[in-house]
């Protein structure tokens, strides 16, 4: 199989390619084993040969984003990781300066997208400051905070499917929902068209401030983490919920539930993902217990068994 892959890479393939590489390198909770290939298209082009080569071949591929809401087991990954954050940096702005629009690559980070709306005067994207990753996984993952989400301010996403066929899917039909979305099996997510509204700068940097603030006082930003771990679940809050039971604080190996907030599990240094997995069992099982509310993982859970 690694013939197979080597061959493509060096023949066709324009990007860089590395092979057996630890995922704990790429994801925000600094853990996971290694992946057997991974590749950075350099463009749509790159991205769509390497799709149908892996179609073709059958080889699994998995789309990475900045892996911040990410947890990839300990045993690593199968196949092709497509990572997303080298090509696919354009941001195109409609029109002249005072235009809402923009066609954003899936590869730009959100706090960079934050950063020149604000300098153009644009608002709606506030609530993200301080929300890691990029404009691809933020999208497919409708990552939101502080009463707004990604589906605001999105109008399409242009994707490519496992054939490397493209397609532009708008909002309404992107199925988003409470931290995810549901784009056909397989979709790549290559850019998003979003529209913003104008705002005094000032308006929008008091925002920023706010979110931000909050954003440090509440949750555990200097240690390594993936997000909240679990999502809200319709009967309350998830971090209500595990501070309730009892978890602050508890630890399995250098996994721990933040003390800053529940719903964080933070690395303390060397936590295995099975360590990570051992907590949530734990904390699913007790709050089930003791509520009868069952807790959905947030994070992607990822990896060979
Ligand atoms: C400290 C911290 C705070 C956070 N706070 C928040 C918060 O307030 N709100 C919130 O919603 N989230 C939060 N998150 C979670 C995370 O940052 C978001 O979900 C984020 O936007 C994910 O983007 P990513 O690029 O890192 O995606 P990744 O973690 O790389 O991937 C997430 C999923 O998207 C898929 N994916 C990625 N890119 C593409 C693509 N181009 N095409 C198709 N599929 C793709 C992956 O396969 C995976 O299934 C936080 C995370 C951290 C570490």
């Amino acid at each position: 199989m690694a013939e197979q892959y080597q061959l493509f890479f060096v023949q066709r393939f324009k990007g860089k390619v590395l092979f057996d590489v630890p995922m704990s390198q790429y994801t925000s909770l600094g853990i996971g084993g290694a992946a057997d290939v991974m590749a950075f298209p350099k463009d749509e082009s790159d991205l769509k040969d390497l799709l149908s080569f892996a179609n073709t071949k059958k080889f699994p591929l998995f789309i990475l984003g900045g892996g911040t809401n990410l947890l990839v087991k300990d045993r690593g990954m199968d196949g092709i990781v497509v990572n997303m954050c080298e090509g696919f940096k354009d941001i195109v702005w409609a029109g002249d300066d005072g235009d809402t629009k923009v066609v954003v690559g899936a590869g730009v980070t959100l706090s960079l997208l934050l950063k020149r709306c604000k300098e153009r005067g644009l608002s709606g994207l506030e609530f993200a400051a301080g929300i890691p990753g990029t404009v691809g996984g933020a999208t497919i993952m409708n990552a939101g905070a502080y009463g707004s989400e990604l589906s605001c301010v999105v109008e399409g996403v242009e994707v490519l499917n496992l054939k490397g066929k493209k397609s532009f899917i708008s909002a309404k039909d992107v199925g988003f929902s409470y931290r995810g979305s549901s784009l056909p099996e397989g979709s790549v997510v290559i850019r998003v068209h979003m529209s913003f509204k104008a705002e005094e700068a000032s308006v929008i940097e008091e925002k920023i401030k706010e979110f931000r603030a909050k954003r440090e006082t509440t949750s555990p930003i200097k240690c390594p983490s993936a997000g909240s771990i679990f999502k809200n679940p319709e009967e309350g809050v998830a971090g209500r919920l595990i501070e309730e039971a009892g978890f602050k604080g508890v630890s399995v190996g250098d996994a721990e539930v933040s003390d800053v907030h529940a719903n964080y599990i933070v690395n303390r240094g060397n936590a295995k993902a099975a360590d990570v997995l051992g907590l949530m069992a734990r904390i699913r099982d007790k709050v089930y217990s003791q509520t009868g509310i069952s807790l959905e993982p947030e994070v992607k859970v990822v990896g060979r068994d």
